[in-house]
Parts: structure tokens; sequence; C-alpha cells
């Protein structure tokens, strides 16, 4: 699995060098993203990611700092002729705000455009797409805010050594093992299962982004032995009450909750303002939960 965090502020005024919200994840072909902040377009730019390839994108609720920049992007797809189909989930309101926004500015599009809308309360799947399944669960947060989940497909990792054991040249064979689950032995004829030349149990890998919300029962089932937790980590504990009030998480409750949901990583962002030097709030979460990370705008990460 392969993601990056393109923004990891949380709103207020512009800092230089700092964007706002946006996450991706790679699929086999194409990407989905997590939010558009105001400068989204710019970061894939900054990433050589094309926006063409963006297949998904989900907004997890209406704060600017995770919308502004969708215009912008549907905008700059309609000037490189973008034929491919893109998909939008997002809170109800998503397909007025396009769609209005689109007309007061003439721009029309020359791909389709599926909606999917949330409405408040809304938990279950929302789309598959490549045989990787995406989930959405409403969160805690002043306005509808979901949080969402990528299961990708069973991974089968192939030892080499036990093929070889079995006189196999590897090459060939993997394809067919993968996708029809055991092949013929090409000289003896004999059955070799894929289960038999397995390096471990098939796994399945899970991406989960959290935007904007203070820590709840809804994000611990989403996020459920999840490989990847992207979680917002506005406030550090000793503001817990502004956490509270402006319905944020502070990074000892996203370690709580990645502890809870029995994630593998806890990647924090969304983080405020008032903290410059955010290997504080790094601190405060690993001693929680030590395999937490801290984003860092455009890094590329592979699980
Ligand atoms: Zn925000
Ligand atoms: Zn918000």
């Amino acid at each position: 699995m392969k993601f990056s965090v393109l923004g990891t502020k949380a709103g207020g005024p512009p800092i230089l060098g700092h964007n706002f919200s946006a996450t991706m994840v790679w699929l086999r072909q194409g990407y989905v993203l997590f939010d558009c902040g105001e400068g989204t377009q710019y970061r894939l730019l900054e990433l050589g990611v094309s926006i063409n390839s963006c297949r998904i994108v989900c907004i997890s609720h209406f704060h600017g700092d995770h919308l502004w920049g969708l215009m912008p992007l549907l905008s700059a797809c309609c000037s490189t002729q973008r034929k491919t189909p893109l998909t939008i989930i997002a809170p109800e309101g998503i397909r007025a705000f396009v769609e209005q926004s689109a007309a007061l500015s003439g721009m029309t599009f020359p791909f389709s455009i599926e909606f999917v809308e949330l409405r408040t309360g809304f938990e279950g799947i929302v789309a598959v797409y490549e045989d990787c399944q995406i989930t959405a669960a409403m969160l805690d947060h002043r306005l509808d805010s979901f949080g969402f989940r990528v299961d990708f497909p069973l991974h089968f990792n192939i030892d080499i050594n036990k093929l070889t054991q079995y006189g196999i040249e590897q090459g060939a064979v993997i394809g067919e093992l993968k996708s029809v689950g055991h092949i013929r032995h090409p000289k003896t004829d004999a059955i070799i299962y894929l289960s038999d030349v397995l390096a471990h149990p098939p796994c399945r890998e899970s991406f989960v982004y959290c935007g904007d919300t203070r820590p709840c029962a809804a994000e611990i089932e989403l996020a459920h032995n999840a490989t990847v937790l992207v979680h917002e980590a506005t406030f550090l504990h000793q503001d817990e009450k502004a956490a509270y009030e402006k319905q944020h998480s502070t990074a000892k409750q996203a370690a709580e909750l990645a502890l809870q949901a029995n994630v593998a990583q806890l990647w924090i962002t969304h983080i405020s303002n008032r903290y410059p030097e955010p290997q504080i709030l790094l601190d405060e979460a690993r001693s929680i939960f030590p395999q937490t990370f801290i984003a860092q705008a455009l890094r590329i990460v592979e699980v």
C-alpha cells in the first residue's frame, strides 16, 4: 500500500509552506483522494501525479480547509480535457455545491461525475473499485463528518524457495497461482496449491482516513485492525477543553483510539497553527501508541 499526506495543517489563516488537508492512496491504476483543501492541485503537481489519474474523491466534511480545493481541481480536469469518469463521495449537498459552482463559473465537464451523497448518520459501503471496497462512517464533528476505509484485495506473498523446492521456475506460474489458486506441475502433473507456497497466510491491507472528529465509537469500529490509520490530532492534550469544544481530537486521544482499534500504524495530521513544533504532538501520541508517525506533507509512504 502506498499513500501520501499532501497537507497537514488544520484550518485558520494560511501559512507559507503549510498545506491544508488532502491525503491520497494509490490504487492499481490511479488513486483515491481524501479531502481536497485549498491548493491540492498544486500539491499533486509537486508530487508528479496527474490530476486525471484521480478516480475517487472522498470529502470528509464541508469545512473549507477540507473542501476549497475541489472546484479548482475539477476546473483543471476540464482544462486538460479529462475523459475518465470521476466519483465524488461526500456529505449530502455536494452535488448542488459542484453543479452550482460550475454553472456560475461557466464550467462544463467533459467527463462524467458520479455523486455519492452521504446522509446524516450513514455507515456502510460506498464504493467498490478494482476489488477495493470503500466504507464510510459518520464521526463526531460540528458539521456532518465522515471517516473512510479502503480495504484492498487479499494479498498473496509467494515464497520463492518453496516454489523452487517443487522444481518450478518462478516467473511463469506466479500469476496463474494467484489468479486460479493452483497450478499443475509441468512434468509430474501433480497439483500444487497456492497455500502450499505462501510465505505467510494471505492478508488484506486496509487504509483508514478520519478527518475532523472528536474520538468516537464509530471510528474505532471503522479502523478496526487497519494497516494504516491517518487521523487528525489538532491539539495537545493540555488543550483538551478546546479540542472538545471545537469537536476535534488531541494527539493523546488519537493514540488511544489507534490502540483500541488495534491498527498497525497511526499517522497524525491536521495540526493546529498554535504548535510550531509538532514533535510534541508526536511525543504525546507515542507515549501511548509507539507505532505513531507524524505526517509530513508530500512524503510517499509505502507500507
Ligand atoms: Zn479541518
Ligand atoms: Zn472541520
